[in-house]
């Protein structure tokens, strides 16, 4: 099977694609409360365009897709993109992170389409702090969409919860007790300088070591094996049906096991979430590129990414980075 090394030997074989910029909430740790400026209609990539992308990138050996935003649901016709990229060649695994507001609406359709699985982004279990942190989102929705995306079959069902100190890190037991009672993996996944704003120059960020010695001080918890980790360390208590994932992008440097690319709605190849370095496809694209050309572009993208980071520097700045909902978390 083909397949594709950077320049550090890692294998790429996942791209995230960003599908939209736009969101239905406004979470303080990734937007500002008046959300940010739009990339206009024209310039957000097309389906047709997407599935030419993904078409060269599963030539050179990419394997899996994770739609993302901003909010993917948001996206006009998604199952119609999800159908058109489970049709290509080489794609074998095409999934969705979502705030899982709309999941209960689509769920049954976006499986059909050919999606596989989701992860939601979930960061309290109480009604008020939800609303509080996603800054209008109602728990309801999101407690329908993920028993919605159950019944749909895509599983395992991932949340995402990123614990940020006096918001809601005293929930961090309480999603770790899910794990005992469901089928879920909870990922914990430390809170990054993106949009840093406030809550990064106070230092609210916990760090994996804090919230794993939290997490087994209920129980003890042993190492488990999960088939698509990721950059994830996978975690359970005994005879719990649900695992525990720890992401820590600041303590421990996931980047050398990094396999991704990422590509920005607007059509910008881009190697790591924290350079601003960016290939511009669209443009290639829209000027009549050939086949060969975007897979030139593409592998020109992965030649370039950086060896790594070093985000709890305190002298690295992150002012230049664009939004979350621009790149794709
Ligand atoms: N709207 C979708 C959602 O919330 O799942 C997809 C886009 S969102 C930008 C993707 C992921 O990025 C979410 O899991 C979110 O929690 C995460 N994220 C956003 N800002 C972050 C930050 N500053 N640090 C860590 N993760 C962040
Ligand atoms: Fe929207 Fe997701 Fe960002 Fe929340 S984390 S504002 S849901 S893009």
């Amino acid at each position: 099977m083909l397949s594709v090394h950077d320049t550090y030997g890692r294998t790429i074989d996942y791209m995230r694609i960003s599908v939209t910029d736009r969101c239905n909430l406004r979470c303080i740790y990734c937007m500002p409360s008046g959300g940010v400026r739009h990339i206009p209609g024209k310039d957000i990539l097309e389906d047709e365009e997407i599935a030419q992308i993904v078409t060269s990138a599963a030539r050179l050996g990419l394997r899996k897709i994770r739609l993302t935003g901003g909010e993917p649901l948001l996206r006009k016709n998604l199952p119609f993109l999800i159908e058109s990229l489970s049709a290509i060649d080489g794609i074998e695994d095409i999934g969705i992170t979502t705030n899982g507001l709309l999941l209960k609406k689509y769920a049954p359709v976006l499986a059909a389409a050919g999606l596989k699985r989701v992860n939601v982004s979930l960061d309290s279990l109480r009604t008020e702090r939800y609303r509080e942190i996603t800054r209008g989102g109602d728990i309801r929705d999101v407690f329908e969409g993920m028993y919605e995306a159950e019944k749909a079959g895509l599983l395992p069902i991932k949340i995402n919860m990123i614990p940020i100190r006096g918001i809601n890190d005293a929930e961090i037991e309480d999603f770790a007790r899910l794990t005992t009672y469901t089928p879920y993996h909870v990922r914990f996944i430390e809170f990054m300088p993106i949009t840093p704003g406030k809550l990064w120059a106070e230092k609210r960020y916990v760090l994996t070591g804090e919230i794993k010695e939290r997490v087994s001080s209920l129980a003890p918890i042993m190492p488990v094996k999960v088939r698509k980790s990721g950059p994830a360390r996978y975690f359970r208590f005994e005879h719990a049906p649900g695992v525990l994932g720890f992401i820590s992008p600041l303590t421990h440097h996931f980047c050398s096991s990094c396999n991704r690319l990422r590509m920005t709605c607007d059509g910008k190849l881009r190697p790591c979430l924290f350079s601003e370095t960016e290939v511009d496809v669209k443009s290639a694209i829209r000027n009549g590129a050939s086949d060969r050309e975007i897979e030139r572009l593409l592998r020109r993208s992965i030649e370039i990414k950086p060896e790594g980071h070093l985000l709890l520097r305190s002298e690295t700045s992150f002012d230049h980075l664009k939004p979350m909902s621009r790149i794709g978390g």
